[in-house]
């Protein structure tokens, strides 16, 4: 399990990548990926997304 952000959905804002606290969040060509292998599932960056780009999967 790991989330995944929803590339049409992302505005690029970054904010999900600030409250991430493992850094499993990183900008890539004006978008923001999480690295599965780094992600404990916390749910922040879902919280922080202005606009829900990040679903658990
Ligand atoms: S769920 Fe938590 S650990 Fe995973 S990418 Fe989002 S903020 Fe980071
Ligand atoms: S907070 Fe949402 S819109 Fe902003 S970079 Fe992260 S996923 Fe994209």
């Amino acid at each position: 399990m790991a989330y995944k952000i929803n590339l049409d959905e992302c505005i690029g804002c970054g904010a999900c990548a600030d409250e991430c606290p493992v850094g499993a969040i990183k900008e890539e060509d004006g978008k923001y990926v999480i690295n599965a292998d780094e992600c404990i599932d916390c749910g922040a960056c879902e919280g922080a997304c202005p606009v829900g780009a990040p679903k658990a999967e």
